[in-house]
């Protein structure tokens, strides 16, 4: 006997989660093709949705079509020329009718035209250009059969791509898959949250994206129409959902409750007062520590504005309950200087600190020792802390600074060192609210919006190469007056090599140009002890102008720097720079950073920068930076578990995504089971083996 259960998973996969070969056309040539873009099944298929569509709901007359605009018409074969075009044949045909003649034209034309004589009629869809004493032409326009419904007297669809499949065979497979299964298609989402935020149901809204019958033109296009916007709510709110239900199971986990301990302590051996902001964060984080479940909890805050000492600070609450904390950086300096900077904080406090990174052999294996003794009790490394090797023997607060820098798995391995420790993860790279709301759904977040006092803001101007003179009279200037400078060319991993040389050059020409001060230049491929002697030197002053790769990019902190000169600036994405200048601007002097840059190819890029010079407030940045280059790129290809939308796009569509947020949540924490009937479909998709939906809430 089927359970209930199974009897309503029947009627939501039958049919659509059938494999796509199972549609009519679609052979051995196109399933492969179709799962080479990750369609398995019917259901995929149908999430292929149109890039743009075509009005052809009227045949045009001839002479009304307009250059540049494509046009539907019919008309008689009234010539059919062969032509050659560099080795290629042509075919040119004549199309008339009673309001004209048009020029239709194939190059490297295939088989199918040919069955075409003089005197047939036709009907055609291209884009038509017109030259003063030409007749109309078309290049490559679409044939249409005959007595095809859904490809005339409609708007119809261009879907994207898909090896080298004809729209036409796409657009019949597409409507073979909706004649079948959409009828039968029940609709996941419950008819109250329909009925509250008017969305189609969900079957008549595929069928609408595909086939538009009712939906504007204009709409369409701008993704506006009521059955995209079904979809895109949909998409949202299935995401929201799995974070609204991981987050209240977590929230039910047991986890552990620390005591809240050795505050006042800590404030006394800090070496500068809070800032409101750190102190309202601390507030928040060692509270939610206490409590008896997992914290996961998300620290954002611009460069330099103390999430350090924040961080210190929780690890310092879980060392005095007797846990072990694990505190990761992406870089090995990063790392370094996180280790640097808590011998230095904790230099009078009874604390067992190691620095575990891959390129430390020698200690490895006594570190790795301790810990698993549970004789270290902060632990702070690059990736080599998530090595099996590395076992912890109480690990009570996993701490993950930029964080977006490491995958989801490998997150996940730190957290599962220990028995459902408290997670602290830091940012410095500040989320805009979009992003945030659809990666970190599940995160409680703090945020630090405050720099420690005494700090001038920088004042960031851009010059083009040929202005690079007057940059280096600045530099000189600067300098004369007892500061010292940065010149940071900033890191294209993949090309690590040639920026290396780059700045090596650059190292000496400035020693011609400037042959009275000190110039040194540092890079990842030194070693920690070259690295440490001329930060040293740097630091005490000796050496006047640091010429370094990215490596400055993390964790380097010297009060008498005031000037930067970034290279290359048109390389990188604006939130990087922001981090890259966050290393001056940390004195009493006024500091300033000097963009260098060729833009003569891209009107963008010089816009782009030009933000950067106008505005300090890294969240104004981060939103900048995400609608310039996307969520992908924005956050770095090793966000490797960010969910791709299908339709849906973070930043057109904010309003939609926090209405679906507003309903998830709002379910969840009504019924976090998904018990009532009406979310059985829902709470199928969240429990089955078919959702995937593991793979977007592991995001955070
Ligand atoms: P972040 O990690 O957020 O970029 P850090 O924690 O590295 O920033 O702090 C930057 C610098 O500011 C460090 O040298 C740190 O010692 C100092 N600092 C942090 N908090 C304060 C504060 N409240 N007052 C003065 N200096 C501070
Ligand atoms: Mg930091």
């Amino acid at each position: 006997m089927c359970s209930d259960t199974d009897l309503d998973k029947e009627s939501l996969y039958k049919g659509i989660l059938s494999p796509v070969s199972s549609l009519k056309g679609v052979g051995k040539v196109i399933t492969r093709e179709l799962q080479k873009r990750g369609v398995q099944t019917v259901y995929d298929l149908l999430y292929i949705l149109p890039r743009s569509y075509q009005d052809r709901r009227e045949f045009i007359p001839i002479h009304k079509i307009k250059s540049g605009e494509a046009a539907l018409i019919r008309g008689t074969i009234m010539e059919i020329k062969r032509l050659r075009f560099r080795y290629r044949p042509v075919l040119e045909m004549l199309v008339g009718n009673e309001h004209g003649i048009i020029s239709a034209k194939w190059i490297g034309a295939t088989q199918y035209l040919y069955r075409f004589k003089k005197g047939d009629n036709i009907t055609l869809y291209g884009r038509f250009r017109a030259f003063p004493t030409k007749m109309l032409e078309t290049y490559h326009p679409e044939i249409i059969d005959d007595g095809n419904e859904y490809e005339i007297g409609r708007v119809s669809p261009v879907y994207p791509e898909i090896g080298g499949i004809s729209q036409r065979r796409i657009r019949r497979i597409m409507m073979d898959a909706i004649n079948r299964f959409i009828p039968n298609f029940e609709d996941p989402l419950p008819a109250m949250i329909r009925k509250a935020q008017w969305l189609l149901e969900l079957g008549v809204a595929i069928k609408e994206v595909h086939f538009p019958s009712k939906s504007r033109l204009e709409d369409l296009h701008i993704r506006r129409s009521p059955a995209q916007r079904r979809l895109i709510f949909d998409e949202f709110f299935m995401l929201q959902l799995a974070l609204a239900l991981k987050r209240s199971k977590t929230s039910r986990q047991r986890g552990i409750a620390f005591e809240i301990q050795g505050i006042q302590a800590l404030y006394d051996f800090l070496p500068f007062k809070l800032t409101g902001s750190q102190a309202s964060v601390i507030y928040e984080i060692i509270t939610d520590m206490s409590r008896p479940f997992p914290m996961n909890r998300l620290l954002q805050g611009d460069v330099g504005c103390g999430k350090t000492a924040v961080a210190f600070m929780a690890a310092w609450m879980a060392v005095r309950n007797g846990y072990q904390v694990a505190f990761m950086a992406p870089t090995q300096l990063l790392a370094e200087q996180h280790y640097l900077s808590t011998l230095e904080l904790t230099r009078n406090m009874n604390l067992r600190v190691a620095l575990l990174t891959s390129g430390m052999n020698n200690f490895a294996d006594e570190v790795r020792d301790r810990v698993k003794k549970g004789t270290i009790d902060i632990l702070i490394g690059t990736h080599a802390l998530i090595q099996e090797s590395v076992k912890f023997g109480r690990l009570g607060l996993v701490i993950i600074d930029e964080q977006h820098r490491f995958g989801v798995a490998q997150r996940a391995i730190l957290k599962q060192k220990g028995t459902r420790p408290d997670v602290l993860t830091m940012t410095a790279t500040p989320i805009p609210r979009t992003l945030g709301l659809t990666l970190y759904g599940d995160l409680d977040i703090s945020v630090i919006d405050e720099l420690p006092p005494g700090r001038k803001p920088i004042q960031t101007k851009l010059f083009h190469e040929r202005d690079r003179g007057k940059v280096y009279e600045i530099l000189r200037e600067e300098i004369e007056k007892g500061r010292q400078a940065y010149i940071v060319y900033p890191l294209i991993e993949e090309s690590g090599k040639m920026d290396l040389k780059d700045a090596t050059n650059m190292a000496g020409k400035l020693r011609d140009i400037f042959p009275d001060f000190h110039i040194a230049l540092i890079h990842g491929k030194m070693s920690l002890d070259q690295r440490e002697g001329i930060m040293e030197k740097f630091k005490e002053g000796s050496t006047d102008i640091l010429v370094s790769t990215t490596v400055i990019e993390v964790g380097i902190n010297i009060i008498n720097a005031t000037i930067m000169v970034i290279e290359n600036a048109e390389r990188f994405g604006l939130s990087q720079i922001h981090q890259l200048r966050g290393r001056v601007g940390r004195s009493v002097y006024p500091s300033k950073c000097l963009l260098l840059a060729s833009y003569r190819n891209s009107a963008s890029a010089k816009k782009r920068l030009g933000i950067i010079e106008k505005t300090t407030d890294g969240f104004r940045i981060s939103e900048e930076d995400l609608a310039i280059r996307g969520p992908g790129e924005f956050l770095g290809e090793r966000q490797s578990g960010f969910y791709q939308f299908r339709v849906a796009n973070i930043m057109r569509d904010v309003e939609i995504l926090s209405e679906a947020r507003k309903e998830a949540f709002r379910l969840v924490e009504h019924d976090p089971g998904l018990a009532h009937r009406t979310y059985n479909l829902l709470r199928q998709m969240f429990t089955g083996s078919h959702s995937g939906i593991d793979e977007f809430v592991s995001v955070a």
